[in-house]
């Protein structure tokens, strides 16, 4: 696939010239913003908690109010749809100063807590994900993520941060499920195919990456340091504006597993050749000693253990065929990637599932035509739901 990245320097979050370089970003690549005209257009910073804007943790409040400015001025109605994985949308909110902007624009909050399923077959593992109702009624996402390092995926950038669409307590459920770096990555990947392909109605997803004041270091949160950067990028490709950003500040992208992955699927643009880069060369920025995170190779050492399959039969639901439904027509057996079904046993008029097998991936749900599988939860799951309360 080829792809468009439009690269800006940008040296201060000052609105005008925020909304001066988004203008033209977004003619680069081609987006007339008059198409905003009479749109349902979401939103998505990155707001992963509640920070002050220049801890860097955060996209920066000015990026996003010249986001919604702009789509206002064009005649499009923003909503913002954002789910914090740490803390209560209010209290982000006002500790980011956020709850200012919101109020001043009357940009409309989405409820995250109010979802619709979305389904494509064809993603690799994981077919199915909870997404809030607001990206159901959209025409056009804009993607705003800030430009960090992170201790899982190496970066967290445009591909990343669509993940802050799942309401905060599952996306800590999704963590459980694919626990190791290589099934996140993939997770990852299969949730944005999902997000392309997966809507009744096709989305236009235009991202555009706040790296004015990137982080380095332990990102993706108060352990890293912030780094001047002093761009603005913009795509309509995820993979394509995180593979430009992970190369503007030096990083090799075989460290970078989603964007490994995303190659060898053929996901988004990758490489340079797929790549048209316009506006600013990547090599007149001139960033050296961008620190990268330390921990990433050790994830899964780190997370013991949460990674384990005893602890995720604990915490996160499982599929349960139900008795009186289930007409053992096994095709839930057929589509189990895991291999984690088999055949009734005796008198049970049931299949059988491992759950050290299982993967969650809830395939077998969609595909029963009894509807005879329900979502039976962890023994001890209440008490992740408490605690992400
Ligand atoms: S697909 Fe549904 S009806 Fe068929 S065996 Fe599996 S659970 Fe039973
Ligand atoms: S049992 Fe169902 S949810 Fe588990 S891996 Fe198989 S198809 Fe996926």
């Amino acid at each position: 696939m080829n792809a468009t990245v439009s690269l800006l320097k940008c040296d201060h979050y000052d609105l005008y010239e925020i909304k001066e370089k988004i203008l033209k970003g977004l003619s680069l690549l081609g987006f007339d913003p008059s198409d905003f005209r009479n749109k349902k257009v979401v939103i998505k910073p990155n707001l992963l908690k509640g920070s002050l804007p220049e801890k860097a943790i955060i996209t920066h409040p000015e990026v996003f109010r010249a986001v919604v400015q702009l789509v206002k001025e064009y005649g499009g109605g923003p909503v913002m749809v954002e789910s914090p994985a740490l803390g209560a949308l209010e209290k982000v909110l006002g500790k980011t100063g956020y709850d200012h902007i919101l109020k001043q624009e009357n940009c409309q909050v989405a409820d995250t807590r109010v979802t619709a399923p979305i389904f494509y077959s064809k993603a690799e593992i994981y077919k199915r994900f909870e997404l809030p109702k607001a990206l159901f009624n959209a025409d056009i996402i804009i993607n705003l993520p800030k430009f960090k390092t992170h201790g899982i995926t190496y970066i967290t950038g445009a591909v990343k941060n669509l993940f802050g669409f799942i309401h905060s307590l599952n996306k800590s459920k999704w963590h459980l499920k694919a626990s190791t770096q290589n099934e996140f990555a993939n997770f990852l990947l299969d949730y944005y195919e999902t997000l392309l392909n997966g809507f009744p109605k096709p989305k236009i997803f235009l991202h555009i990456m706040d790296a004015i004041i990137a982080m380095e270091g332990e990102g993706p949160g108060s352990s890293g340091d912030p780094r001047k950067v002093g761009a603005l990028l913009f795509s309509h490709d995820a993979v394509s504006i995180d593979s430009i950003a992970a190369r503007l500040v030096g990083f090799d992208i075989d460290r970078i597993k989603p964007l490994c992955f995303a190659k060898s699927r053929g996901i988004g643009a990758v490489s340079l050749d797929e790549i048209h880069i316009k506006g600013d060369p990547v090599n007149s920025f001139n960033i050296i000693n961008f620190t990268p995170p330390s921990i990433t190779n050790r994830f899964g050492m780190l997370h013991w253990p949460y990674n384990t399959k005893f602890f995720k039969n604990l915490f996160t639901e499982k599929p349960a065929p139900v008795l009186g439904k289930c007409s053992l027509c096994y095709q839930c057996e057929s589509i189990c990637p895991a291999g984690a079904i088999t055949r009734a046993k005796g008198k049970t008029r049931l299949p059988s599932y491992d759950y050290n097998d299982c993967i969650r991936c809830l395939c077998c749900m969609e595909i029963c035509p009894e509807g005879a599988i329900e979502q039976k939860k962890g023994k001890l799951q209440w008490l992740l739901d408490f605690c992400c309360k």
